[in-house]
């Protein structure tokens, strides 16, 4: 076996050959909207505050790569909770609105309460309050769920990939019971963490069987769950598109039990199709509720996409399939001034031209060539 000083894991080499900001920043102040070349504004920030997880599930940190000899990045790595607010000031600044705390599992990340206290002072430049949420695989949640309130998180998603105790030891591959993420939802819904959203990853011939008893438990509760498609993201899943379930498919398969009709999107740049459960007369039931689907594979949502992702050691990221950040941190360790980090934000975006899924499904171009790619864990989902 490889001693732990010759095992580098080509996740550690992408990670260090992130280039700094290219440039000079340009002076540009903030003017409370930013666009790139699509004309998308940035309206969204997803920020990873650790690398590390509890869990292994095998779609995002398979044991046999994230084992005990994987280095994860040394704490003066991290961006400190002080650099993360002043960078998101700067974002709010050109319009963000929402902030998702995410990881590797973001509860792991120590007095994470202080952080959410630091942001939610924060204004938009309307002078409203952040939309600030988490997405959490719920393990920790049932502990920290009213300090998490209580700091000002807003709501709170849940990752929970089926209701079968086996089928979900076996996709977080750490046994963990199912049952303590269901209390860690109770204690959300408790604590008026929601809406809550629950996110189950399907992977055909996985966990494809957990799909209705998911949709029976949670009809009616008030919980919107959101079915993903399984992603090509990263380089370590061994992704397939034989493991992918199309969500046309699912929502068929569901809607032959519980009938379903199609609900217009709340928003721009919504990551979900919507679908309400029907009442005897056709009509959506509210009481009911509905579904999301996430089709991250089969149907291309870039053009709306306004979702910048700031990781661990703050790289900016201006797509989830990006092979290359940004290096923000630099910036903030030089003395750089608010003023010149939000002029290089402001630069980035401008340039944006992002549109992997597009791409992929052949309703774009491909303009660059996109290398490895970094993984989920590394900047969050
Ligand atoms: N640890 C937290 C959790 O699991 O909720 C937050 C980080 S996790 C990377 C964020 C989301 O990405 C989760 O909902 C997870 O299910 C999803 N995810 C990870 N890898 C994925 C993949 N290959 N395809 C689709 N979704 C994925
Ligand atoms: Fe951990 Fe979330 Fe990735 Fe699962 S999806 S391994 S819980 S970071
Ligand atoms: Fe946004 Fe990139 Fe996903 Fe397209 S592929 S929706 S640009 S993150």
């Amino acid at each position: 076996m490889a001693r732990m000083s010759e095992r580098v894991m080509p996740l550690l080499d992408r990670r260090r050959a992130a280039p700094a900001v290219a440039g000079p920043p340009l002076a540009r102040a903030p003017e409370g909207v930013l666009t790139d070349t699509l004309g998308r504004p940035l309206r969204d920030l997803r920020i990873s505050v650790t690398d590390r997880c509890n869990f292994r599930c095998s779609y995002c940190m398979p044991k046999h790569i994230f084992d005990h000899e994987h280095r994860y990045l040394p704490h003066s790595a991290l961006l400190s909770f002080e650099e993360i607010t002043r960078l998101t000031r700067q974002f709010v600044a050109h319009g963000v609105q929402k902030i998702r705390l995410t990881g590797g599992e973001p509860l792991l990340r120590k007095n994470i309460e202080t952080l959410i206290e630091q942001l939610a002072a924060l204004r938009t430049p309307q002078g409203q309050p952040l939309d600030i949420t988490l997405t959490t695989n719920g393990s920790l949640l049932a502990r920290k769920a009213a300090a998490l309130k209580a700091a000002g998180l807003k709501r709170v998603t849940v990752s929970l990939d089926g209701l079968d105790d086996a089928v979900f030891r076996s996709m977080n591959d750490v046994d963990f019971p199912v049952a303590e993420v269901l209390r860690g939802i109770e204690a959300a819904a408790a604590a008026g963490l929601g809406p809550i959203k629950v996110n189950m990853v399907v992977k055909r011939g996985t966990n494809e069987q957990e799909i209705l008893p998911m949709a029976r438990h949670f009809k009616g509760s008030g919980i919107v769950l959101r079915f993903i498609e399984y992603m090509d993201v990263g380089s370590s899943n061994g992704w397939r598109m034989d493991q992918v379930l199309p969500s046309a498919e699912l929502v068929q398969r569901i809607a032959n039990e519980l009938p379903l009709l199609p609900l217009e999107a709340t928003a721009a740049g919504e990551t979900a199709e919507r679908w309400g459960y029907a009442d005897a007369s056709g009509q959506h039931d509210p009481d009911a509720g509905e579904i999301g689907v996430i089709s991250s594979v089969t149907q291309a949502f870039c053009r709306d996409c306004n979702r910048a992702r700031l990781s661990t050691e703050g790289q900016l990221y201006l797509c989830l399939f990006a092979s290359q950040g940004h290096d923000l941190r630099r910036l903030l360790r030089t003395e750089a001034s608010d003023a010149q980090i939000a002029s290089a934000i402001a630069a980035l975006w401008q340039r944006r031209s992002e549109r992997y899924s597009e791409q992929r499904a052949g309703l774009a171009p491909a303009t660059s060539s996109t290398g490895r790619r970094i993984e989920m864990s590394y900047i969050g989902g």
